[in-house]
């Protein structure tokens, strides 16, 4: 048995850990657990903070993010991918949906795989990649395990020694946990929760068109280039939505052609 097919358990010997933040509320939490987990590993494990900028994220994101992981003392590690989401959506003239989440695999996993195996020798051989899913969260999310093997692990040592576990520490907390952790941390909730019930991507496909429409009234300018791309792609948001139709008929800024 080795450390591939022995048992899967949370280690106390991590070389890296690396916690991916969004700025949201729920990797707030998960950030939490981090710093109380990080207590009990050895004084000599990196600690990295990561974000994925997928292009299509509120502004003060990256500062915030910067802020933190200073305040925290975590190195801090911004990813993007070589494509934005608007030069994807451009290319592709489709918007992501449930059976092709294109935003996700290139935009956030893509590149964190694609950092985590172009670092590993500066990981070393045992890292851990925490994130803040919530079971409550969806119907999918549910269903993830809290412990699991990150796919940048080698499954042979041909290429060398390297694991990845990862941890979604707050899996089974409730939404309200999470604000409690950030007071506890003295990370205030990002402005959005003021207007939306969820950090994402600001246009996200999966968001809810109330939603959507607060962030248009609220970060009009932002809005423009996506408008413009859907009429640009003749492919609507959502299969029965589209951001051209909500903003016209519910943000106070000139109309713009409706194309649904
Ligand atoms: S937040 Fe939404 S739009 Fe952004 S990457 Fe995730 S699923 Fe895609």
């Amino acid at each position: 048995m080795n450390e591939i097919t022995g048992p899967l358990e949370l280690r106390d010997d991590y070389t890296s850990i690396i916690v991916s933040y969004s700025t949201g509320i729920d990797s707030t939490g998960a950030l939490a657990k981090a710093l109380e987990l990080a207590k009990k590993l050895p004084r000599k494990t990196k600690k990295f903070l990561l974000y994925c900028d997928t292009g299509m994220e509120y502004k003060i994101n990256t500062g915030l993010f910067y802020q933190v992981a200073k305040a925290f003392k975590l190195v801090p590690v911004l990813l993007q991918n070589e494509k934005t989401f608007l030069d994807i959506l451009l290319e592709r003239q489709k918007w992501p949906d449930m059976k092709n989440r294109w935003c996700t695999s290139y935009l956030k996993t893509g590149v964190t795989d694609k950092w985590i195996r172009a670092n590993r020798h500066m990981l070393g051989e045992r890292v851990l990649f925490i994130t803040g899913e919530r079971r409550d969260e969806s119907p999918r999310r549910a269903k993830y395990p809290e412990l699991d093997w990150q796919s940048t692990t080698l499954k042979t040592e041909r290429k060398g020694r390297f694991i990845c576990h990862w941890y979604r520490p707050v899996l089974d907390f409730e939404k309200g946990k999470m604000f409690e952790y950030g007071k506890k941390l003295h990370i205030p909730p990002h402005p959005c929760y003021e207007y939306v019930n969820r950090c994402s991507c600001m246009f996200c496909v999966f968001m809810m068109d109330k939603h959507t429409i607060e962030n248009m009234k609220n970060h009009p300018q932002d809005a423009q280039k996506w408008l413009q791309a859907e009429l640009k792609i003749n492919h609507t948001w959502k299969n029965k939505m589209s951001l051209n139709k909500l903003w016209n008929e519910n943000c106070e800024e000139a109309p713009m052609n409706i194309i649904v």
